[in-house]
């Protein structure tokens, strides 16, 4: 498979080149040259097939010849060693619960794919890559825990002193081996910065690479469609419409690459907080990003999804397309922790902010087209790790899942640095020169 630019139709670069690269030039997206092909007897096979046999079979679409099929399959069996559970919530709706993994949020999956592709790349040619990542939090935990113990590649994280959660201080801090956590004296911005500074400046000398684990990086979005066929096969139905609470898009693009793959799901369903860009656009026809507003399902806060540019192209720059396979809501926070509140009494069943969004998403449009088939809706991170909006809006303390029990007990481990850039670059020589 080839990946081409959004921004650059005559460029097109491997696998390899598009992971290691992650931002095309010009700042274009890399997406697959061709939608992926899968045999009639993997449609046959499906309801029978693990979750890692099913990354197995769809992964290899994506990364060809690239990763040989026993590496890749081993990949595939490291990377979803955990359950993405489909449980019922009420009659004819069911949550895809994507938190079990060790970060507890869904972005653990997509993390641990680019990290270990990243890992044999690196080792391959015996070279060490070097992953700087600024965080204000959840991403830098997924992408720390995704890339613990693979060989060839270290992670230096950024995180602010006193700007992140206890718990995400801990998911930050713990995790030893080749992950190194730097609390900067700053703020977001000037970790932020830091990290733009060493991309530009430092000079390597050849001696290692200097890279990012960019969320939009096309190894973090492949795996996100994995999950939509082990939905499909769970639901034992053909016939389905799936909700996925939506920030920059990522998640549903790899819905959008399954369905493309021939996998049957009815319609898809984009629900977001009130930062509703694409809701508007399908009602206008006019894509106008704005500065996002904060809710209480903060990592949707986005006025501005990146992904959009990938749909964009699948449904060739035409909104009507667009909305014929995707229907797309936006809820406020009242309506959010209203529909916590009720379906913790009704059903007994805790949801975090992000899969409430989800489940008012599908809701309305089962509501409103009466399709008589199944909808299932994305939980996309454990309630526990929004503890007081869930506790606010709910009345209880969701129990701690053992993933984040474990590091809450282990010793918080940092390098303090002063908000500048001679500090990090010292550091970098020192190891790595
Ligand atoms: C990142 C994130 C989302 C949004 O996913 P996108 O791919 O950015 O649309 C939703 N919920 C949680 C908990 C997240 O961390």
């Amino acid at each position: 498979m080839r990946y081409f630019s959004t921004r650059d139709k005559g460029l097109k670069v491997s696998f390899e080149q598009a992971v290691k690269q992650g931002l095309a030039p010009n700042r274009g997206l890399f997406m697959p040259e061709e939608y992926i092909k899968l045999d009639t007897e993997f449609w046959a096979n499906l309801f029978d097939m693990s979750l890692p046999e099913i990354g197995y079979h769809v992964g290899k679409g994506y990364v060809g010849d690239e990763i040989p099929d026993e590496d890749f399959k081993k990949l595939c069996n490291e990377v979803l060693n955990f359950d993405i559970p489909l449980v019922r919530v009420k009659d004819q709706v069911y949550s895809l619960e994507l938190f079990h993994g060790p970060t507890c949020a869904f972005k653990d999956v997509g993390a641990r794919f680019m990290a270990r592709c990243l890992g044999y790349f690196s080792s391959r040619k015996n070279e060490k890559t070097v992953i700087l990542v600024a965080t204000s939090g959840d991403t830098g935990s997924a992408v720390a825990n995704g890339f613990l113990n693979v060989p060839g590649v270290d992670v230096i994280i950024l995180y602010p002193s006193g700007k992140v959660s206890e718990i995400q201080e801990k998911q930050l801090t713990t995790n030893g081996g080749n992950i190194t956590a730097l609390e900067v004296n700053g703020v977001f911005d000037d970790c932020q910065a830091l990290v733009k500074t060493a991309f530009s400046k430092f000079d390597t000398k050849g001696k290692f690479s200097l890279t990012s684990a960019n969320s939009i990086n096309i190894a973090r979005l492949i795996p996100q469609s994995f999950y939509y066929y082990y939905a499909v096969k769970q639901l034992k139905s053909f016939e389905s419409v799936i909700c996925v609470p939506s920030g920059n898009f990522g998640n549903i693009t790899g819905g959008i690459l399954a369905l493309k793959s021939g996998l049957k799901v009815n319609h898809f369903v984009a629900a977001t907080n009130a930062n509703d860009t694409v809701p508007q656009y399908l009602q206008t026809g006019v894509y106008k990003p704005k500065p996002s507003v904060q809710t209480i399902s903060n990592a949707m806060d986005v006025g501005d999804p990146s992904n959009f540019e990938r749909l964009d192209e699948i449904f060739s720059h035409n909104s009507k397309n667009f909305a014929s396979v995707i229907s797309s809501y936006s809820f406020s926070d009242e309506e959010t922790k209203k529909k916590m509140k009720m379906v913790y009494s009704e059903y007994g069943y805790t949801l975090d902010p992000h899969g409430a969004v989800g489940m008012l998403g599908i809701e309305k449009y089962l509501k409103e087209n009466a399709s008589g088939c199944p909808g299932v809706f994305l939980e996309t991170a454990h309630p526990a790790k929004f503890l007081d909006v869930v506790e606010q809006a709910v009345g209880v303390t969701p129990d701690l899942p053992e993933n984040l029990k474990k590091c809450l007990g282990k010793e918080k481990v940092s390098i303090k640095i002063e908000n500048d850039y001679k500090e990090l670059e010292k550091i970098l020589s020192e190891r790595y020169l």
